[in-house]
């Protein structure tokens, strides 16, 4: 087979973009070479239908072990008593626990989209709110902060089956137990979909919702800095209140419910690669190293939003407790569209993104969203947070100057080059 140049030479392209530029996009982050190394192994080759030990797939012993590795790892990292490494992605995650314990047509309560929620969560444009009937809680106007208060008062009123949590844009802590407490008046279960935080959280600078929500999901390659991917967690497994029972007339455990979600309910077989290079990651964030890592993204994030504020940036909730933050530009006069192309321009990688109350589409919006994972992982720390806050306002402040951008660049470059990539 002749090698593939043109793609080849396109991915040669994608890794200089990601050496040379300022990746501030609160979602993505820089994976280890062993984490890229399983996800282009052999593994690619294997079917797996099922799971460790119960496959409808010969020739699996192999990857029974790298798959109960994964598991294990995952389990001891967050505490959690069940884990299911199979999603493809957090969308795939959420599906399969909607799946494993919703009707068509049921109520679920979550974090408005448009507020910093996810769009699984029952927007519209997504399987959540089509074969679902969202309801949603915000944040209140005043503090930037979860509006409990609004969550409580729907959740009492609509009485959802299912009450989420957890956010794509919201830098502050969550009160899950406050979250349990409402739905047991209601006998509502609860998700918490940490897939932004789930780095912070793994290591105790953040809450851990296993101990007060009935269902945890994650992404894997945020914070936690492995592979593209999903996970399912329960801190303890627990006989399905809807009293759905196998042929044989026993109650299924969620745990086995939500293994059928995943398998055979929406998807095929696992992606035992991808399996592995989160089997890796878990090994490393169970690691010292990732502590400090973590530590420092979070000291990262709270120095990147001191120093916004300090240049009369509005941040949602005036800070934050996590890796990233959501900036009001309303006060400066630019939309996130027009800061996010500007930005580009001059290799800061950000993306537009509505605040709370927003009056501009989502194409448009009045804010961004930084965060500070991936800059971590290059080794960036607080002075850096600093020269970075100020070339944002420098390009922010003249955004059709194209000698100003081109001057931006090339102090990006220089910045990053001091910290190499993938060296
Ligand atoms: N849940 C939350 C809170 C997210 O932020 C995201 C991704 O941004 C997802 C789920 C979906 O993850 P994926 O893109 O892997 O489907």
């Amino acid at each position: 087979m002749t090698r593939d140049n043109q793609i080849f030479e396109l991915i040669d392209k994608e890794l200089n973009r990601q050496e040379h530029g300022l990746e501030l996009i609160a979602s993505e982050n820089f994976v280890s070479r062993q984490v890229m190394e399983a996800a282009g192994s052999v593994l690619t080759n294997k079917y797996a239908e099922g799971l460790p030990g119960k496959r409808y797939y010969g020739g699996c012993q192999v990857v029974d072990v790298v798959e109960q590795i994964a598991i294990d790892r995952a389990k001891q990292l967050f505490g959690a008593a069940w884990v299911n490494v199979q999603p493809h992605s957090g969308a795939q995650a959420n599906a399969a626990v909607m799946l494993a314990i919703l009707q068509p047509g049921d109520k679920i309560l979550g974090f408005d989209l448009s507020h910093g929620g996810h769009l699984t969560h029952g927007s519209p444009v997504n399987f959540s709110g089509k074969l679902y009937q969202p309801l949603f809680y915000g944040v209140e106007k005043e503090t930037g902060l979860i509006d409990y208060k609004k969550l409580e008062e729907v959740a009492l009123a609509e009485k959802p089956k299912l009450i989420i949590c957890g956010a794509s844009a919201y830098s502050r802590e969550w009160d899950y137990a406050f979250i349990r407490s409402v739905a047991d008046k209601i006998g509502a279960l609860v998700l918490a979909d940490i897939s932004h935080p789930a780095g912070l959280i793994a290591k105790g600078l953040l809450a851990n919702p296993l101990p007060h929500c009935h269902i945890v999901t994650t992404t894997t390659h945020k914070t936690l800095r492995g592979p593209r991917g999903g996970m399912i967690m329960m801190g303890q497994d627990f006989e399905n209140p809807w009293g759905l029972k196998t042929p044989k007339g026993e109650i299924r455990l969620m745990s086995n419910l939500l293994d059928m979600a995943v398998f055979p309910g929406t998807q095929g077989g696992p992606l035992e690669h991808i399996i592995a290079a989160k089997a890796i990651a878990f090994g490393e964030a169970l690691s010292e190293e990732y502590g400090t890592y973590i530590k420092q993204v979070a000291a990262n994030a709270q120095a990147m939003a001191k120093a916004f504020v300090a240049k009369g940036y509005g941040i949602i909730s005036g800070g934050t407790d996590n890796h990233l933050m959501l900036i009001d530009l309303r006060n400066k006069n630019i939309t996130g569209k027009v800061a996010e192309n500007a930005l580009e321009k001059a290799e800061i990688t950000v993306n537009k993104n509505m605040v709370p109350f927003d009056d501009k589409s989502p194409f448009v919006t009045s804010g961004i969203r930084v965060g500070t994972a991936a800059i971590t992982t290059r080794g960036l720390k607080e002075a850096e947070m600093e020269q970075i806050v100020e070339l944002i306002d420098r390009v922010l402040t003249n955004p059709e100057d194209e000698a100003n951008l081109n001057t931006v660049k090339a102090e990006v470059i220089k910045l990053v080059s001091a910290f190499p990539l993938y060296k």
